[in-house]
Protein backbone atom coordinates (compact mmCIF):
# COMPACT_ATOMS: atom_id res chain seq x y z
CA UNK A 1 0.00 0.00 0.00
CA UNK A 2 1.52 3.47 -0.94
CA UNK A 3 0.12 6.59 0.35
CA UNK A 4 1.39 9.80 -1.39
CA UNK A 5 0.26 13.49 0.39
CA UNK A 6 0.39 16.34 -2.07
CA UNK A 7 -1.05 19.75 -1.73
CA UNK A 8 -3.52 21.55 -3.86
CA UNK A 9 -1.95 24.09 -5.32
CA UNK A 10 -5.66 26.13 -5.71
CA UNK A 11 -6.72 25.76 -1.98
CA UNK A 12 -3.41 24.53 -0.54
CA UNK A 13 -5.47 21.59 1.29
CA UNK A 14 -3.17 18.31 1.84
CA UNK A 15 -4.57 16.07 -0.50
CA UNK A 16 -3.92 12.27 0.43
CA UNK A 17 -3.81 10.09 -2.45
CA UNK A 18 -4.03 6.17 -2.11
CA UNK A 19 -2.24 3.96 -4.85
CA UNK A 20 -2.91 0.68 -3.24
CA UNK A 21 -1.29 -2.09 -4.64
CA UNK A 22 -1.29 -0.58 -8.11
CA UNK A 23 2.30 -0.54 -10.50
CA UNK A 24 3.33 2.31 -11.92
CA UNK A 25 1.81 2.30 -15.12
CA UNK A 26 -1.69 1.46 -13.59
CA UNK A 27 -1.24 4.52 -11.38
CA UNK A 28 -0.83 6.98 -14.20
CA UNK A 29 -3.42 5.27 -16.10
CA UNK A 30 -6.13 6.02 -12.98
CA UNK A 31 -4.48 9.67 -12.57
CA UNK A 32 -5.17 10.48 -16.47
CA UNK A 33 -8.93 9.37 -15.68
CA UNK A 34 -8.80 11.26 -12.44
CA UNK A 35 -7.88 14.34 -14.44
CA UNK A 36 -10.44 14.32 -16.63
CA UNK A 37 -13.24 14.27 -14.06
CA UNK A 38 -15.12 16.77 -12.13
CA UNK A 39 -15.22 16.21 -8.85
CA UNK A 40 -14.75 17.88 -5.52
CA UNK A 41 -11.66 18.36 -4.11
CA UNK A 42 -11.08 17.73 -0.01
CA UNK A 43 -10.70 21.76 0.01
CA UNK A 44 -14.17 22.07 -0.86
CA UNK A 45 -14.30 23.60 -4.41
CA UNK A 46 -15.48 21.43 -7.30
CA UNK A 47 -13.73 21.59 -10.63
CA UNK A 48 -14.67 20.14 -13.93
CA UNK A 49 -10.88 18.65 -14.49
CA UNK A 50 -7.30 19.48 -14.19
CA UNK A 51 -6.34 17.66 -11.01
CA UNK A 52 -3.49 16.13 -12.36
CA UNK A 53 -1.90 19.88 -12.50
CA UNK A 54 -3.92 20.89 -9.33
CA UNK A 55 -2.55 18.30 -7.39
CA UNK A 56 0.97 18.16 -8.77
CA UNK A 57 0.33 14.28 -9.39
CA UNK A 58 3.45 14.28 -11.04
CA UNK A 59 5.92 14.96 -8.07
CA UNK A 60 3.09 12.44 -6.39
CA UNK A 61 3.98 9.74 -8.49
CA UNK A 62 7.93 10.29 -8.15
CA UNK A 63 6.63 10.09 -4.44
CA UNK A 64 5.03 7.38 -4.03
CA UNK A 65 7.11 4.70 -6.91
CA UNK A 66 10.90 6.18 -6.65
CA UNK A 67 12.44 3.13 -8.15
CA UNK A 68 10.33 3.92 -11.74
CA UNK A 69 12.56 7.26 -12.15
CA UNK A 70 15.92 6.61 -10.69
CA UNK A 71 18.32 5.87 -13.12
CA UNK A 72 17.47 9.12 -15.45
CA UNK A 73 14.46 7.40 -16.70
ZN1 LIG B 1 -8.28 22.25 -3.55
Amino acid sequence: MTMVTTTCSLCRTDVTLDFENLSHDEAVERLRKLDKKAMECPGMHVEMGGWYKRWKLDEALRAAYPDHYTNGA
